[in-house]
C-alpha cells in the first residue's frame, strides 16, 4: 500500500521507560529521569543518536533503521530506576514533549522505546495513555510501533493504539537492542504491507519475577519455541508482566502480529495452551536469609568460586530502595567470612566514610531506611576499606558499554563482610559495580546482590551456585503475599495460587 514510496521514511523516535511497583516506598520524580539511574541520562534531539551503541532498544532500533534507510527525527529519551508511581509532573513533561513533537513534525511513522509497566500518579496505564494521546494527534493511519520490556503489563489500550508492539525475550534482558532492531523490522513490515493482523491472549495467573528467568525452565524452553515460530511475516511476543502494579490489567499477556490471520491465530493459541498446561512450573522456591547463608557457606567451603545470593525483595530494579540490611545481618549472625554485599544505597553513610578516609573506623547505622516491616538499620563499627567516585563502564552482557555514575562509593568492612555502599540507587547487574568499590567479586566466597534475576547475566559465569533469598524488603517476591486491591477479579495471584477476590480484600 505504501510500498511505492521511494523517499526514505521519516521516523519520529522517542523513549520513555519506567517500571512501576505501586507498593514501593519512593516515587519517580523528573530528576530521577534526568539522572537516568540504571539507564542512560535523559537526552534530547541529536544527543539521542548517541544511544546507538548502547544495548538498549533505541540503540538497536537506530542501527537497524540505518540499514533500512529510515530518516530519524530524534525527540527525547528518558528512563528512571523502577520505583513507585511516576509523579504527574514528570509524566506530563516527558509525555508532553513527545506529543508536542508529533504535532509539529510531519513524519511517516513513530517508534517508541517503552517499558510497558508504567503507572503514573494520575493514570494506571502510562503507556496506554501516551499511545492514546498520540493517536488523537496522528489519526488512525500513521504507523506507531513500540518495543516493550519483558515485564510489561500489556493493556487493551496499548494493543488498540499501537500498530505493533514487540517485547524482550530474555531475562536477564540481554536482548534489548535486538528487540529495538526487531521493532524496526516490524515497522518496516507495517510500512510495506499495510496494517497487520493482531491476536492476543491474557493469562489467568500472575508469575513471580524470579520464575521468569529465561536461563531456567520453563521460561527458557517457552521463549525458544516462541522464537522458532517467528518469521518475516509473523512476530510473536510474551510479556509475563510486572507482578507489583496494582491495577486491573496487571499480568501476563501473549500476543502477535502477522500478515495471515489464520496462521497467526493458530500459533498464538498453541503457545497459550502450552502456558496454561505448564502453569505449575512457573512457581519458584525461596530461601530465608539464614537458610541461604548457611547453604552458601557449606557450598563455598568446597569451592574456589563465589556463591551468589539474590537479595530479591530489595531489588532496586523492581522498586526496592537497596538499603535493607536483612542479608548483611544474616551473614554476620552466621559468621560468614570473605563475603561482599552490593550495592547498599546510603549516601549519608558514604559521606561519613569520605570525611573519615580510607583506614578509618566509623560508628554509624547503615541502611534500613525504607520502613519495611522486619527491617532496620545496621548499627556497628565499620572500617573504611575503599573510596571512589562511583564511575565505571559496564562490561557485562546487560547494557554493555554503558557509562554508570552511582555517585561517591565506599566499601565498608565489618567482621569479614565487605559492603559496597553507593550514593545512587542501582541494581547489581554488572560485576564492575563491585569493582568500583574495590571489591574483586571473583575472589569472594559469598556475594549478596541487590537484584532478582538481571545479575545472572554477568555473575553466572563466575558463580559456583546461585541462591534466591527472601529477606524483608519492598519488592515482595511472592505476588500472593501482596495486599492487592485492584487486580482483575478471578486472577490467580501466583501460578496455581489463590484467586483474587476484590470485595473481601478491600474490607481488610
Ligand atoms: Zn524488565
Amino acid at each position: 500500500m505504501t510500498g511505492i514510496k521511494t523517499m526514505p521514511y521519516k521516523i519520529l523516535v522517542a523513549g520513555f521507560q519506567h517500571e512501576t511497583n505501586t507498593f514501593a516506598p519512593s516515587k519517580a520524580r523528573y530528576e530521577n529521569f534526568e539522572r537516568g539511574e540504571g539507564f542512560p541520562q535523559l537526552c534530547r534531539g541529536d544527543d539521542l543518536l548517541k544511544l546507538r551503541d548502547v544495548n538498549i532498544p533505541v540503540g538497536g532500533f537506530l542501527r537497524q533503521a540505518q540499514a533500512l534507510d529510515f530518516q530519524i527525527v530524534p525527540v527525547i529519551w528518558a528512563g528512571a530506576s523502577p520505583s513507585a508511581h511516576v509523579e504527574k509532573d514528570a509524566y506530563e513533561r516527558i509525555a508532553g514533549e513527545i506529543i508536542e513533537a508529533t504535532r509539529r513534525q510531519k513524519v511517516d511513522a513513530i517508534y517508541l522505546d517503552l517499558h510497558g509497566a508504567m503507572v503514573a500518579e494520575h493514570t494506571d496505564d502510562g503507556e496506554g495513555t501516551l499511545l492514546a494521546r498520540l493517536r488523537a494527534v496522528t489519526g488512525d493511519a500513521l504507523p506507531i510501533v513500540a518495543s516493550l520490556d519483558l515485564h510489561a503489563n500489556v493493556t487493551e489500550a496499548m494493543l488498540r493504539h499501537a500498530d505493533a508492539l514487540t517485547a524482550y525475550r530474555t531475562y536477564p534482558h540481554v536482548d534489548m537492542a535486538d528487540t529495538g532492531a526487531r521493532a524496526a523490522q516490524l515497522l518496516n513490515l507495517r510500512l510495506q504491507h499495510g496494517r497487520l493482523h493482531q491476536v492476543s491472549r491474557r493469562l489467568p495467573f500472575l508469575i513471580p519475577l524470579n520464575g521468569m528467568c529465561t536461563l531456567l525452565e520453563p521460561a527458557q524452553g517457552f521463549y525458544k519455541r516462541l522464537q522458532a515460530l517467528d518469521s518475516a511475516e509473523i512476530s510473536l511476543s510474551f510479556a509475563p508482566g510486572f507482578p507489583a502494579a496494582d491495577f486491573a490489567e496487571c499480568g501476563p499477556v501473549l500476543w502477535g502480529y502477522g500478515t495471515d490471520r489464520d496462521v497467526l491465530e493458530q500459533q498464538v493459541v498453541a503457545l497459550y495452551d502450552q502456558l496454561l498446561s505448564e502453569e505449575a512450573q512457573w512457581e519458584v522456591p525461596f530461601l530465608s536469609p539464614d537458610q541461604a547463608v548457611a547453604q552458601a557457606m557449606t557450598i563455598a567451603a568446597k569451592s574456589s568460586r563465589p556463591v551468589v545470593i539474590a537479595d530479591t525483595q530489595d531489588n532496586p530494579g523492581a522498586g526496592g530502595d537497596a538499603n535493607t540490611t536483612g542479608m548483611i545481618k544474616a551473614l554476620l549472625r552466621n559468621g560468614a567470612k570473605n563475603a561482599a554485599v552490593g550495592l547498599i544505597f546510603d549516601p549519608e553513610a558514604v559521606q561519613v566514610a569520605v570525611r573519615a578516609g580510607v583506614g578509618a573506623h566509623i560508628e554509624i547505622s547503615l541502611g534500613g531506611q525504607s520502613g519495611v516491616p522486619g527491617d532496620s538499620p545496621l548499627q556497628g563499627c565499620f572500617e573504611v576499606l575503599h573510596l571512589s567516585n562511583g564511575q565505571c563502564h559496564f562490561d557485562g552482557p546487560m547494557m554493555n558499554g554503558m557509562f554508570a555514575d552511582v555517585g561517591p562509593v565506599a566499601c565498608l568492612g565489618i567482621d569479614g563482610v565487605q559492603i559496597a555502599v553507593s550514593s545512587a540507587k542501582t541494581q547489581m547487574l554488572d560485576r564492575n559495580l563491585f569493582r568500583v568499590a574495590g571489591i574483586q567479586p571473583e575472589d569472594m566466597s559469598i556475594l549478596v546482590n541487590k537484584s532478582s534475576v538481571h545479575f545472572r547475566a554477568d555473575f553466572s559465569p563466575i558463580a559456583e551456585q546461585i541462591l534466591v533469598a527472601k529477606a524483608p524488603g519492598p519488592m515482595v517476591a511472592d505476588p500472593s503475599d501482596l495486599p492487592w486491591r485492584n487486580l482483575a477479579p478471578g486472577i490467580r495471584m501466583k501460578p496455581m495460587g489463590p484467586v483474587f477476590q476484590p470485595c473481601q480484600r478491600s474490607k481488610q
